[in-house]
Protein backbone atom coordinates (compact mmCIF):
# COMPACT_ATOMS: atom_id res chain seq x y z
CA UNK A 1 0.00 0.00 0.00
CA UNK A 2 2.69 2.38 0.87
CA UNK A 3 4.39 1.79 -1.72
CA UNK A 4 2.08 2.67 -4.28
CA UNK A 5 1.38 5.71 -2.43
CA UNK A 6 5.11 6.32 -2.76
CA UNK A 7 4.79 5.55 -6.91
CA UNK A 8 1.93 8.14 -7.23
CA UNK A 9 4.24 11.22 -7.66
CA UNK A 10 6.20 9.30 -10.36
CA UNK A 11 3.14 8.10 -12.21
CA UNK A 12 2.26 11.69 -12.47
CA UNK A 13 5.34 13.23 -13.16
CA UNK A 14 5.72 10.53 -16.01
CA UNK A 15 2.32 10.82 -17.58
CA UNK A 16 3.36 14.73 -17.33
CA UNK A 17 6.15 13.84 -19.43
CA UNK A 18 4.47 11.67 -21.80
CA UNK A 19 2.17 14.24 -22.17
CA UNK A 20 5.60 16.64 -22.78
CA UNK A 21 6.34 14.02 -25.47
CA UNK A 22 2.70 13.71 -26.99
CA UNK A 23 3.03 17.63 -27.82
CA UNK A 24 6.94 17.83 -29.28
CA UNK A 25 6.25 14.84 -31.58
CA UNK A 26 2.62 16.05 -32.62
CA UNK A 27 1.21 12.41 -31.56
CA UNK A 28 -2.56 12.11 -30.93
CA UNK A 29 -2.55 9.00 -27.95
CA UNK A 30 -3.76 11.19 -25.19
CA UNK A 31 -7.79 12.74 -25.14
CA UNK A 32 -9.03 14.40 -22.13
CA UNK A 33 -12.45 12.30 -22.01
CA UNK A 34 -10.79 8.96 -22.30
CA UNK A 35 -7.71 10.01 -20.16
CA UNK A 36 -10.25 11.57 -17.21
CA UNK A 37 -12.76 8.17 -17.17
CA UNK A 38 -9.16 6.35 -16.70
CA UNK A 39 -8.03 8.54 -14.18
CA UNK A 40 -11.36 8.23 -12.09
CA UNK A 41 -11.70 4.38 -12.22
CA UNK A 42 -7.96 4.56 -10.80
CA UNK A 43 -9.51 6.58 -7.85
CA UNK A 44 -12.04 4.46 -7.72
CA UNK A 45 -9.89 1.66 -7.31
CA UNK A 46 -7.42 2.90 -4.70
CA UNK A 47 -10.39 4.71 -2.52
CA UNK A 48 -11.42 1.79 -1.01
CA UNK A 49 -8.23 0.11 -0.92
CA UNK A 50 -8.10 -0.39 2.89
CA UNK A 51 -11.30 -2.10 3.01
CA UNK A 52 -10.10 -4.38 -0.81
CA UNK A 53 -7.03 -5.34 1.23
CA UNK A 54 -9.28 -6.54 4.27
CA UNK A 55 -10.58 -9.93 3.42
CA UNK A 56 -8.00 -11.04 0.76
CA UNK A 57 -5.01 -10.41 3.25
CA UNK A 58 -7.01 -11.95 6.05
CA UNK A 59 -8.08 -14.90 3.96
CA UNK A 60 -4.07 -15.04 3.12
CA UNK A 61 -3.24 -14.71 6.98
CA UNK A 62 -5.24 -17.89 7.67
CA UNK A 63 -3.88 -20.04 5.01
CA UNK A 64 -0.18 -18.78 6.00
CA UNK A 65 -0.95 -19.73 9.50
CA UNK A 66 -2.13 -23.28 9.14
CA UNK A 67 -1.48 -24.65 5.56
CA UNK A 68 2.57 -23.46 5.45
CA UNK A 69 4.98 -26.27 4.17
CA UNK A 70 8.12 -24.70 5.15
CA UNK A 71 9.38 -21.86 7.15
CA UNK A 72 10.87 -19.42 4.47
CA UNK A 73 12.38 -16.56 6.57
CA UNK A 74 13.37 -13.35 4.86
CA UNK A 75 16.65 -13.71 3.14
CA UNK A 76 17.23 -12.27 -0.18
CA UNK A 77 16.62 -15.46 -2.07
CA UNK A 78 13.48 -15.77 -0.56
CA UNK A 79 12.40 -12.30 -1.76
CA UNK A 80 13.42 -12.90 -5.16
CA UNK A 81 11.50 -16.03 -5.11
CA UNK A 82 8.88 -14.35 -3.79
CA UNK A 83 9.09 -11.96 -6.88
CA UNK A 84 9.25 -14.78 -9.55
CA UNK A 85 6.32 -16.95 -8.26
CA UNK A 86 4.17 -14.04 -7.41
CA UNK A 87 4.53 -13.26 -10.90
CA UNK A 88 3.35 -16.67 -12.14
CA UNK A 89 0.50 -16.72 -9.72
CA UNK A 90 -0.82 -13.22 -11.67
CA UNK A 91 0.03 -14.34 -14.73
CA UNK A 92 -2.98 -17.00 -13.97
CA UNK A 93 -5.19 -15.05 -12.25
CA UNK A 94 -4.83 -12.57 -15.25
CA UNK A 95 -5.15 -14.70 -17.86
CA UNK A 96 -8.35 -16.19 -16.02
CA UNK A 97 -9.47 -12.88 -15.86
CA UNK A 98 -9.56 -12.40 -19.87
CA UNK A 99 -10.87 -16.33 -20.17
CA UNK A 100 -13.95 -16.55 -17.76
CA UNK A 101 -16.83 -14.59 -17.94
CA UNK A 102 -17.36 -13.48 -14.35
CA UNK A 103 -13.67 -12.93 -13.92
CA UNK A 104 -13.63 -10.60 -16.89
CA UNK A 105 -16.25 -8.51 -15.81
CA UNK A 106 -13.87 -7.16 -13.28
CA UNK A 107 -10.94 -7.38 -15.51
CA UNK A 108 -12.47 -5.47 -18.56
CA UNK A 109 -12.11 -2.24 -16.80
CA UNK A 110 -8.58 -2.33 -17.45
CA UNK A 111 -9.65 -3.02 -21.12
CA UNK A 112 -12.02 -1.10 -22.36
CA UNK A 113 -10.35 2.24 -23.09
CA UNK A 114 -9.72 2.97 -27.09
CA UNK A 115 -6.67 4.52 -26.20
CA UNK A 116 -3.27 3.51 -24.98
CA UNK A 117 -1.04 5.88 -22.85
CA UNK A 118 0.03 5.77 -19.12
CA UNK A 119 -3.47 6.80 -18.10
CA UNK A 120 -4.62 3.83 -18.83
CA UNK A 121 -2.40 1.65 -16.77
CA UNK A 122 -4.20 3.45 -13.82
CA UNK A 123 -7.77 2.09 -15.15
CA UNK A 124 -8.39 -0.21 -12.74
CA UNK A 125 -11.45 -2.60 -11.69
CA UNK A 126 -13.02 -1.58 -8.67
CA UNK A 127 -14.59 -5.45 -8.68
CA UNK A 128 -11.74 -7.86 -8.35
CA UNK A 129 -13.32 -9.96 -5.28
CA UNK A 130 -11.78 -13.20 -6.32
CA UNK A 131 -7.85 -12.52 -7.62
CA UNK A 132 -6.78 -13.16 -3.98
CA UNK A 133 -7.61 -16.69 -3.96
CA UNK A 134 -4.91 -17.01 -7.04
CA UNK A 135 -1.97 -15.93 -4.32
CA UNK A 136 -3.03 -18.72 -2.24
CA UNK A 137 -0.46 -21.04 -3.23
CA UNK A 138 2.53 -18.32 -1.78
CA UNK A 139 0.82 -18.79 1.76
CA UNK A 140 0.86 -22.48 1.68
CA UNK A 141 4.88 -22.77 0.00
CA UNK A 142 5.03 -20.33 3.32
CA UNK A 143 6.10 -16.81 2.08
CA UNK A 144 5.03 -14.59 4.43
CA UNK A 145 2.22 -11.96 4.05
CA UNK A 146 3.84 -8.89 4.33
CA UNK A 147 6.57 -10.12 1.73
CA UNK A 148 4.04 -10.87 -0.67
CA UNK A 149 2.13 -7.93 -0.52
CA UNK A 150 5.09 -5.77 -0.77
CA UNK A 151 6.09 -7.87 -3.90
CA UNK A 152 2.49 -7.61 -5.36
CA UNK A 153 2.92 -3.55 -5.23
CA UNK A 154 6.44 -3.36 -6.52
CA UNK A 155 4.50 -6.01 -9.41
CA UNK A 156 1.83 -3.24 -9.80
CA UNK A 157 4.23 -0.31 -10.16
CA UNK A 158 6.02 -1.97 -12.39
CA UNK A 159 3.42 -3.05 -14.73
CA UNK A 160 2.83 1.33 -15.42
CA UNK A 161 5.88 2.06 -17.54
CA UNK A 162 4.54 -0.29 -20.46
CA UNK A 163 1.51 1.96 -20.66
CA UNK A 164 2.83 3.80 -23.44
CA UNK A 165 3.42 3.86 -27.34
CA UNK A 166 6.56 6.15 -27.69
CA UNK A 167 8.66 3.26 -26.55
CA UNK A 168 8.91 0.64 -29.32
CA UNK A 169 10.31 -2.64 -29.31
CA UNK A 170 13.62 -3.34 -27.09
CA UNK A 171 15.42 -6.52 -28.24
CA UNK A 172 16.56 -9.29 -25.59
CA UNK A 173 14.75 -7.11 -22.73
CA UNK A 174 11.34 -7.79 -24.99
CA UNK A 175 12.08 -11.51 -25.11
CA UNK A 176 12.21 -11.91 -20.79
CA UNK A 177 10.53 -9.16 -19.66
CA UNK A 178 6.88 -7.68 -20.36
CA UNK A 179 7.54 -4.02 -21.97
CA UNK A 180 5.56 -1.78 -23.89
CA UNK A 181 5.56 -3.77 -27.49
CA UNK A 182 4.30 -6.59 -25.38
CA UNK A 183 1.85 -5.18 -23.63
CA UNK A 184 0.31 -3.16 -26.15
CA UNK A 185 -0.64 -6.59 -27.83
CA UNK A 186 -2.45 -7.61 -24.81
CA UNK A 187 -4.49 -4.73 -25.40
CA UNK A 188 -5.45 -5.37 -29.19
CA UNK A 189 -8.88 -6.35 -30.12
CA UNK A 190 -7.01 -7.80 -33.33
CA UNK A 191 -8.24 -10.97 -33.62
CA UNK A 192 -4.02 -12.02 -33.85
CA UNK A 193 -3.70 -9.92 -30.33
CA UNK A 194 -6.81 -11.41 -28.44
CA UNK A 195 -6.03 -13.52 -25.40
CA UNK A 196 -2.35 -13.03 -25.58
CA UNK A 197 0.72 -11.58 -23.58
CA UNK A 198 -0.67 -12.10 -19.68
CA UNK A 199 2.29 -11.71 -17.92
CA UNK A 200 2.85 -8.87 -14.90
CA UNK A 201 6.51 -8.30 -15.49
CA UNK A 202 7.99 -11.34 -16.82
CA UNK A 203 6.85 -12.42 -20.51
CA UNK A 204 8.28 -15.91 -20.15
CA UNK A 205 5.35 -17.30 -18.69
CA UNK A 206 3.92 -16.45 -21.78
CA UNK A 207 6.03 -18.27 -23.71
CA UNK A 208 6.29 -21.14 -21.70
CA UNK A 209 2.60 -21.57 -21.28
CA UNK A 210 1.68 -20.54 -24.69
CA UNK A 211 0.22 -17.92 -25.08
CA UNK A 212 3.07 -15.11 -25.68
CA UNK A 213 2.69 -12.95 -29.54
CA UNK A 214 4.98 -10.19 -30.49
CA UNK A 215 3.64 -7.02 -31.66
CA UNK A 216 3.52 -7.48 -35.65
CA UNK A 217 4.77 -4.18 -38.11
CA UNK A 218 1.90 -5.13 -40.55
CA UNK A 219 -0.86 -5.06 -37.95
CA UNK A 220 -0.97 -2.21 -35.03
CA UNK A 221 -2.65 -2.68 -33.10
CA UNK A 222 -6.28 -1.49 -32.08
CA UNK A 223 -6.59 -0.83 -28.73
CA UNK A 224 -9.79 -1.31 -26.81
CA UNK A 225 -12.30 -4.26 -26.74
CA UNK A 226 -14.51 -6.15 -29.32
CA UNK A 227 -18.15 -4.96 -27.46
CA UNK A 228 -17.31 -1.38 -26.93
CA UNK A 229 -18.20 0.43 -23.97
CA UNK A 230 -19.20 3.82 -25.57
CA UNK A 231 -19.20 5.60 -22.47
CA UNK A 232 -17.38 7.76 -20.03
CA UNK A 233 -19.07 6.71 -16.84
CA UNK A 234 -16.82 5.03 -14.58
CA UNK A 235 -18.96 2.88 -12.56
CA UNK A 236 -20.65 1.61 -16.34
CA UNK A 237 -16.83 0.75 -17.30
CA UNK A 238 -16.84 -1.10 -14.13
CA UNK A 239 -20.44 -2.84 -14.85
CA UNK A 240 -21.41 -3.00 -18.18
CA UNK A 241 -20.36 -6.97 -18.21
CA UNK A 242 -21.60 -7.60 -15.38
CA UNK A 243 -24.77 -6.02 -16.74
CA UNK A 244 -24.65 -8.00 -19.65
CA UNK A 245 -23.73 -11.79 -17.95
CA UNK A 246 -26.77 -10.85 -15.79
CA UNK A 247 -29.29 -9.72 -19.04
CA UNK A 248 -28.19 -13.38 -20.64
CA UNK A 249 -29.17 -15.04 -17.18
CA UNK A 250 -32.43 -13.98 -16.98
CA UNK A 251 -33.10 -14.36 -20.45
CA UNK A 252 -32.22 -17.68 -21.04
CA UNK A 253 -34.80 -20.48 -20.87
CA UNK A 254 -32.32 -22.99 -20.04
CA UNK A 255 -31.81 -23.09 -15.89
CA UNK A 256 -28.15 -24.84 -16.71
CA UNK A 257 -26.69 -21.98 -18.35
CA UNK A 258 -28.78 -19.45 -15.89
CA UNK A 259 -25.51 -20.64 -13.32
CA UNK A 260 -22.84 -21.96 -15.93
CA UNK A 261 -22.86 -19.04 -17.83
CA UNK A 262 -20.78 -17.26 -15.66
CA UNK A 263 -18.03 -19.71 -15.42
CA UNK A 264 -17.74 -20.67 -19.07
CA UNK A 265 -14.95 -19.29 -21.61
CA UNK A 266 -15.18 -15.34 -21.94
CA UNK A 267 -17.76 -14.52 -24.76
CA UNK A 268 -19.92 -17.85 -24.41
CA UNK A 269 -23.70 -17.04 -24.58
CA UNK A 270 -26.79 -19.12 -24.16
CA UNK A 271 -27.34 -20.34 -27.58
CA UNK A 272 -31.30 -19.23 -27.00
CA UNK A 273 -30.27 -15.55 -26.38
CA UNK A 274 -27.58 -15.54 -28.59
CA UNK A 275 -30.35 -15.97 -31.44
CA UNK A 276 -32.83 -13.70 -29.91
CA UNK A 277 -30.16 -11.03 -28.44
CA UNK A 278 -27.56 -10.96 -31.04
CA UNK A 279 -24.91 -8.74 -29.83
CA UNK A 280 -23.33 -5.62 -32.06
CA UNK A 281 -19.15 -6.18 -32.02
CA UNK A 282 -17.01 -3.50 -33.26
CA UNK A 283 -16.10 -3.21 -37.14
CA UNK A 284 -12.87 -3.75 -37.22
CA UNK A 285 -12.16 -3.01 -40.62
CA UNK A 286 -13.52 0.80 -40.15
CA UNK A 287 -12.85 1.14 -36.45
CA UNK A 288 -13.87 4.34 -35.05
CA UNK A 289 -12.69 5.31 -31.31
CA UNK A 290 -15.80 6.72 -29.69
CA UNK A 291 -15.41 9.84 -28.86
CA UNK A 292 -17.31 13.50 -27.75
CA UNK A 293 -16.42 16.99 -28.10
CA UNK A 294 -16.36 19.32 -25.19
CA UNK A 295 -15.48 22.98 -24.49
CA UNK A 296 -12.28 24.00 -23.26
CA UNK A 297 -13.85 25.95 -20.07
CA UNK A 298 -15.78 22.27 -19.50
CA UNK A 299 -12.66 20.51 -20.08
CA UNK A 300 -10.87 22.00 -17.28
CA UNK A 301 -13.99 21.52 -14.97
CA UNK A 302 -14.04 18.25 -15.40
CA UNK A 303 -10.21 18.31 -14.94
CA UNK A 304 -10.74 20.22 -11.60
CA UNK A 305 -13.86 17.86 -10.53
CA UNK A 306 -10.55 15.11 -11.05
CA UNK A 307 -8.47 16.78 -9.00
CA UNK A 308 -11.08 16.85 -6.36
CA UNK A 309 -11.65 13.00 -6.29
CA UNK A 310 -8.11 12.54 -6.48
CA UNK A 311 -7.42 14.86 -2.89
CA UNK A 312 -10.34 12.82 -1.46
CA UNK A 313 -8.98 9.69 -2.26
CA UNK A 314 -5.27 10.76 -1.14
CA UNK A 315 -7.04 12.43 2.27
CA UNK A 316 -8.10 8.57 2.73
CA UNK A 317 -4.95 6.93 1.69
CA UNK A 318 -2.67 9.22 4.43
CA UNK A 319 -5.49 9.96 7.09
CA UNK A 320 -6.53 6.03 7.36
CA UNK A 321 -6.18 5.81 11.24
CA UNK A 322 -7.35 9.10 12.08
CA UNK A 323 -10.88 9.01 10.04
CA UNK A 324 -13.61 7.77 11.70
CA UNK A 325 -14.90 4.18 9.91
CA UNK A 326 -18.62 5.62 9.29
CA UNK A 327 -16.59 8.74 7.87
CA UNK A 328 -14.56 6.44 5.55
CA UNK A 329 -17.73 4.76 4.13
CA UNK A 330 -18.96 7.93 3.53
CA UNK A 331 -16.48 9.02 1.68
CA UNK A 332 -16.00 5.80 -0.19
CA UNK A 333 -19.77 6.16 -1.21
CA UNK A 334 -19.54 10.25 -2.01
CA UNK A 335 -16.62 9.06 -4.32
CA UNK A 336 -18.38 6.77 -6.48
CA UNK A 337 -21.54 8.81 -6.31
CA UNK A 338 -18.79 12.07 -7.65
CA UNK A 339 -17.91 10.22 -10.33
CA UNK A 340 -20.75 9.79 -12.41
CA UNK A 341 -21.00 13.83 -12.63
CA UNK A 342 -17.66 14.14 -14.73
CA UNK A 343 -18.78 11.12 -17.48
CA UNK A 344 -22.19 12.37 -17.77
CA UNK A 345 -21.03 16.17 -18.60
CA UNK A 346 -18.45 14.54 -21.18
CA UNK A 347 -21.02 12.16 -22.45
CA UNK A 348 -23.66 15.38 -22.81
CA UNK A 349 -25.95 13.94 -20.20
CA UNK A 350 -28.22 17.09 -20.03
CA UNK A 351 -28.97 16.57 -16.37
CA UNK A 352 -25.04 16.63 -15.78
CA UNK A 353 -24.93 20.33 -14.77
CA UNK A 354 -28.28 19.51 -12.30
CA UNK A 355 -26.06 16.30 -11.04
CA UNK A 356 -22.74 18.64 -10.54
CA UNK A 357 -24.84 21.23 -8.47
CA UNK A 358 -26.35 18.75 -5.99
CA UNK A 359 -22.73 17.31 -5.73
CA UNK A 360 -20.91 20.10 -4.58
CA UNK A 361 -24.24 20.92 -2.18
CA UNK A 362 -23.19 17.62 -0.80
CA UNK A 363 -19.25 18.19 -0.50
CA UNK A 364 -19.67 21.66 1.27
CA UNK A 365 -22.05 19.87 3.86
CA UNK A 366 -20.11 17.17 4.63
CA UNK A 367 -16.55 19.20 4.62
CA UNK A 368 -18.19 20.92 7.52
CA UNK A 369 -18.96 17.09 9.25
CA UNK A 370 -15.86 15.40 8.10
CA UNK A 371 -12.96 15.08 10.50
CA UNK A 372 -10.50 15.42 7.71
CA UNK A 373 -7.11 17.43 8.01
CA UNK A 374 -7.36 21.17 7.89
CA UNK A 375 -5.00 21.11 4.16
CA UNK A 376 -7.73 18.89 2.86
CA UNK A 377 -10.49 20.76 3.80
CA UNK A 378 -8.73 24.26 2.68
CA UNK A 379 -8.13 22.27 -0.79
CA UNK A 380 -11.33 20.53 -1.14
CA UNK A 381 -13.46 23.98 -0.35
CA UNK A 382 -11.09 26.25 -2.73
CA UNK A 383 -11.40 23.60 -5.34
CA UNK A 384 -15.26 23.52 -4.92
CA UNK A 385 -15.90 27.16 -4.84
CA UNK A 386 -13.91 27.28 -7.92
CA UNK A 387 -16.20 25.10 -9.70
CA UNK A 388 -19.25 26.20 -8.23
CA UNK A 389 -18.16 29.53 -9.82
CA UNK A 390 -17.48 27.67 -13.43
CA UNK A 391 -20.55 26.09 -13.57
CA UNK A 392 -22.60 28.46 -15.56
CA UNK A 393 -20.20 28.62 -18.33
CA UNK A 394 -19.96 24.44 -18.59
CA UNK A 395 -22.02 22.68 -21.18
CA UNK A 396 -22.09 19.17 -21.54
CA UNK A 397 -20.41 17.65 -24.19
CA UNK A 398 -21.88 17.26 -28.14
CA UNK A 399 -21.78 13.81 -29.91
CA UNK A 400 -18.93 14.41 -31.78
CA UNK A 401 -18.83 14.54 -35.99
CA UNK A 402 -17.54 11.25 -37.62
CA UNK A 403 -14.05 11.48 -39.32
CA UNK A 404 -12.55 8.95 -41.40
ZN1 LIG B 1 -5.68 -7.88 -19.19
ZN1 LIG C 1 -2.51 -3.03 -19.22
Amino acid sequence: MDIILLAVPFFFALIALELVVERVRGTDYYRLNDALTSLTTGVLNQAYGAVKLLVPFTLYLWAYQHLAMFELGQGWVVWVLAFILYDLCYYWNHRLGHEMNLLWAAHVVHHNSEDYNLSTALRQTSTSFLSALFYLPLAVLGFEPLMVLTVGALNLVYQFWVHTQHIDKLGWFDRVFVSPSNHRVHHGQNPVYVDRNYGGVFILWDRLFGSFQEELDDDPPIFGIRGALNSWNPLWANLQFYHQLWQDCLHTRNWGHKFTLWFRRTGWRPPDVVERYPLQKTDLDHFQKFDTQLSVISGGYALLQYIILSVLMLTMMLQLESIPATQQAWIVVFLFAASYGTGALMQGVTHARAFELVKHGLLLTSLALWQIPAWSTTMLLTLSLLSLALLPLVRAATTKPATA
